[in-house]
């Protein structure tokens, strides 16, 4: 048996709120989340979450209480705030949900949620990113499917045959519609990488996918696919892999296919993958790929100070931030 089977039992209680205290007001003063008023004083604590203060307005005709988690993402949970910077901290060292549930002791239901909040709180960070300087791109197809959408829930039915794990792929490009969307990655070597799924690769995709993602006129760098070479707006240069050409003095795409060698063992994480949340699992790599100089709990930092902003936390509950990210569904709407 071993001694102690959690690592965020080791955690100090009063450290973890005072660190959760700073990270959401900083040196701003407490103030009362319904009427803004700075007039408050503390009100005693909780017991299911010990060492959480409760405050209390003193604005006549409020007088409500609160305390630091109201209105954030981990505002109700009866998990400690260990439990939630633990489960921030490895969903940056992209374990899967369930290794975060296991680690922690909660529910993989628990894990899977909060993954997903945490994701979409991260993803705050991402929307609006357009890169600067020099820009390489590259696509590649990924197969996904309709993981986890059975009908009703409950016993799967999934109303065709179970696929089986190594889906054979099919010759060719891929297409949403095939389950094997594509994916482009556009990475600037000034710093900054934006990661986008689409239904697949023709001109006029790649075109509205270049331009969220790169300022115009900047310098582009991509292989050879007709693709590419249609695209406007843009000094645009290429490689040709099929004369077996990799590398011309400054053209190349090596950053671009380096970016593939980190995001499909990210990917094979998560043991097969649903084509709706293809975005948000690639929007969260783009943040780790953003965030990449700081240390892994550095990156859990940024997370939970976007998680106790109570905007951010109620548009990352909606799934705001995918929808914004979502590029299958920004297609779909134009070919309408
Ligand atoms: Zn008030």
């Amino acid at each position: 048996m071993p001694i102690l089977s959690h690592l965020h039992q080791l955690f100090d209680v009063d450290a973890c709120c005072a660190y959760i205290h700073r990270l959401r007001w900083k040196d701003r003063p407490l103030q009362c989340p319904r009427c803004q008023s700075h007039h408050v004083g503390p009100w005693g604590t909780y017991h299911y979450q010990p060492g959480l203060k409760r405050y209390r307005c003193k604005e006549q005709g409020c007088t409500r209480t609160f305390n630091d988690l109201t209105g954030t993402l981990l505002d109700g949970s009866k998990r400690s705030m260990m439990h939630w910077i633990v489960a921030t901290f490895l969903l940056c060292l992209s374990c899967s949900s369930r290794r975060i549930a296991r680690e922690l002791g909660v529910h993989i239901r628990t894990g899977y949620r909060w993954c997903w909040w945490l994701r979409n709180a991260a993803l705050s960070y991402e929307i609006g990113r357009r890169l600067k300087g020099t820009v390489e791109a590259d696509e590649l197809y990924h197969t996904a499917g309709h993981k986890g959408q059975a009908k009703g829930g409950g016993q799967k039915s999934l109303g065709r045959r179970a696929r089986g794990r190594r889906k054979k792929r099919e010759p060719g490009r891929g297409h949403y519609d095939k389950d094997r969307p594509a994916i482009i990655a556009w990475i600037s070597r000034y710093g900054g990488v934006v990661v986008h799924a689409t239904r697949d690769c023709t001109v006029k995709t790649v075109q509205k996918a270049a331009d969220t993602a790169v300022q115009a006129g900047r310098r582009l760098y991509t292989d050879s696919a007709s693709s590419y070479r249609a695209l406007r707006g843009y000094a645009h240069d290429f490689v040709n892999h099929t004369k077996k050409e990799y590398a011309r003095g400054e053209v190349h795409e090596n950053r671009a296919e380096c970016l593939f060698s980190l995001l499909k063992p990210y990917l094979r994480v998560f043991r097969g993958i649903s084509k709706t949340n293809l975005p948000g699992y690639l929007g969260f790599l783009q943040f780790l790929r953003n965030f990449h100089q700081l240390t892994a709990f550095e990156q859990a930092e940024l997370i939970l100070h976007a998680a106790l902003d109570p905007t951010i936390a109620s548009r990352a509950k909606k799934g705001d931030f995918v929808r914004c990210l979502d590029h299958f569904d920004l297609l779909q709407t134009q070919q309408n």
